[in-house]
């Protein structure tokens, strides 16, 4: 669980997260949505201890540790991160990519939890071809597999469908739906209505660096924020 006090984060003048106050659970499916400027990336990189708050507080209970900002522990890998703009590492192979936070860490049986990665991201065609030779949905796929190569207890993903098409989002789908029955949480910022509606756990609307509208997947039926009133309007106008 997050939780999150009077959290503010500017950019010079530029307040991008302003007094937020909110819990986030850990262990669900939790969709961050709202406008392109909203704030909605500033919050992620809160939410991972990449960036620290100007003001307030980030606390999270991650496996019966508990961090804050203001502390000196931070919880990678058990959290982590893929980023808008992931990159791979260009010189190195997919399986290279993946397996390299694996060496740096010292960890144990690295080809078998290689081969559980490969398997469950469907990887093995593509695996040794390096980040040039792939799509942009097999390379996303990659940086997944390399963000749960470490077993993460915690994913946080930004822009999760940037530069995919229908078909891979369709895959990619079916991959977070694998990765919640084997336990892991996740907290994807979105625009994937259909996935949220059917499967969020909770969903944190933010709109102009606040938090506009908080709660399960419910608050699709009776939507208080602007954001969410405007995408619903607009998925019912596509409706016959
Ligand atoms: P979103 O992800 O919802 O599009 P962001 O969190 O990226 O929104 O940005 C929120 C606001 O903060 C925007 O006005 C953006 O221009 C500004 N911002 C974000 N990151 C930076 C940065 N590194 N430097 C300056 N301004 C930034
Ligand atoms: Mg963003």
């Amino acid at each position: 669980m997050f939780i999150l006090n009077a959290v503010s984060r500017n950019y010079g003048s530029i307040p991008a997260v302003r007094d937020v106050s909110c819990e986030i659970t850990t262990d669900g499916f939790v969709f961050i949505m709202g406008p392109s400027g909203s704030g909605k990336s500033t919050l992620l990189r809160l939410l991972s201890f990449v960036e620290a708050p100007d003001q307030g507080t980030v606390r999270l209970e991650l496996g019966g540790l508990l961090y804050d900002t203001a502390g000196s522990t931070r919880p990678w890998p058990n959290l982590t991160c893929v980023f808008q703009r992931q990159f791979l590492w260009p010189h190195l192979t997919l399986r290279d990519n993946i397996t390299l936070p694996l060496r740096t860490s010292g960890a144990l049986n690295i080809e078998q939890r290689l081969a559980r990665v490969i398997d469950l991201f469907d990887m093995s065609a593509f695996v040794n071809r390096y980040p040039n030779e792939v799509s942009g949905g097999q390379a996303q796929r990659a940086a997944l597999a390399r963000a749960l190569v470490l077993d993460p207890a915690l994913i946080l993903i930004d822009e999760a469908y940037g530069g995919l098409d229908l078909e891979q989002q369709r895959i990619l789908n079916d991959h977070f739906l694998r990765l919640r029955q084997s336990g892991v949480g996740l907290i994807v910022v979105t625009h994937a209505l259909d996935l949220a509606q059917a499967q969020a756990d909770q969903v944190i609307v933010v709109e102009d660096g606040q938090i506009a509208e908080v709660g399960t997947r419910s608050v699709f039926e009776n939507p208080t924020s602007n954001f969410l009133r405007k995408v619903l309007l607009h998925e019912a106008g596509l409706k016959p």
